[in-house]
């Protein structure tokens, strides 16, 4: 089983991406989680930015990862690919390695309640948990702790509204297409009320599409 998360930027990707790995058993992939451990003084300037790193550099560091894995182990990969070209490079992976595209769930937002989402988001730099004071459901129990391990919470550096225009413009400009070029494989989830309902919705399409074989 494997699986492309896709989704504009803050529509609750990474917090998905986790559920289903636990449920799942799945490796949890994340392009820029993988770029972030980089600690690349370089790197981080970009992300900070919201640009993009070239499509040569994520792909190798995504393939090096993919090889890693033991062949058995399914994935699911949040943050990539994020244009066409990402796209067909990641076909082309895949033969490489033998492995199978899978299936591809799209989260569905409004960009005004992504927004909201993101300018108060809070992450763990430890475990990854991903906290937010506006929504009673990812409210931290105690302001700025993480729930998990304690660890104290900080906001992502490109988690700005300025930074979160650009991110959501280069979304429809380059994501968005992707959408369209896997077209069979792809399926829809709303994704705007809040991250349980997210849950039931892909556990229905991976229990429709995988029970059957
Ligand atoms: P994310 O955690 O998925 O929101 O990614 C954070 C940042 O990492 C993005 O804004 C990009 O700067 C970079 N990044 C992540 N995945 C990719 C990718 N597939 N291609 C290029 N840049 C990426």
């Amino acid at each position: 089983m494997n699986i492309i998360l896709m989704a504009p930027p803050a529509a609750g990707k990474g917090t998905q991406a986790k559920r289903i790995s636990n449920k799942y058993h799945l490796e949890h992939i994340s392009t820029g989680d993988l770029l972030r451990n980089l600690n690349d003084e370089k790197i981080n300037e970009l992300l900070a930015e919201g640009k993009f790193v070239s499509d040569e550099l994520i792909t190798e560091i995504l393939e090096n990862h993919l090889k890693s894995l033991p062949r058995e182990k399914g994935f699911v990969i949040d943050g990539f690919p994020r244009n066409k070209a990402q796209a067909i490079a990641y076909e082309n992976m895949l033969k490489r390695l033998n492995r199978e595209l899978g299936i591809v769930i799209v989260l569905d937002i409004d960009k005004s309640v992504a927004l909201k989402r993101i300018v108060h988001r809070l992450i763990c730099p430890n475990c990854g948990a991903v906290f937010n004071d506006m929504f009673p459901d990812t409210k931290a129990k105690e302001a700025g702790i993480c729930d998990n391990c304690s660890h104290k919470l900080i906001k992502r550096e490109d988690d700005t509204e300025e930074t979160y225009e650009k991110r959501y413009q280069i979304y429809l400009e380059q994501t968005e297409p992707v959408i369209n070029y896997f077209k069979e494989k792809v399926y829809h989830v709303d994704s705007s009320i809040n991250a349980d309902y997210t849950f039931e919705q892909i556990e229905k399409i991976i229990g429709g599409v995988y029970d059957k074989h």
